[in-house]
């Protein structure tokens, strides 16, 4: 049996949001496979989108991790298809990445992303 006070008290201090540095490679990790789960589904296209708009949130949830989107946030307007059939979702950037990427590579043996965010 082992006592780990340090372990325990570091466990204790976790209980605010993530933050950079903490463990930000397995939420990514979730994201990914959400990706790719909208991708098998035909959710989220494998062609990229025929028209992108950047620019912040408005408060909009992202379609990738379902979190809104604030207006301190890089979001992305993405179109898909045309006419009758056309669609538009809005992601974050770092989840706009993820599906570029995986779509792009859907062997999903590539390393992960580092988002821009800080
Ligand atoms: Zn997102």
């Amino acid at each position: 049996m082992m006592t780990r006070d340090g372990e325990l008290r570091r466990a204790r201090g976790r209980k605010s949001r993530e933050r950079s540095g903490t463990a930000p490679r397995s939420e990514e990790a979730v994201l990914q496979d959400r990706v790719r789960q909208l991708l098998a589904e035909g959710e989220l296209p494998k062609e990229p989108a025929t028209r992108i708009i950047a620019g912040f949130g408005d408060g909009a949830v992202c379609f990738v991790c379902e979190r809104p989107v604030q207006s301190s946030d890089v979001a992305y307007q993405l179109s898909f298809g045309a006419g009758a059939g056309a669609r538009s979702v809005v992601m974050h950037y770092s989840c706009f990445i993820l599906w570029d990427r995986e779509r792009a590579a859907p062997t999903g043996d590539t390393p992960p992303v580092q988002p821009p965010t800080e």
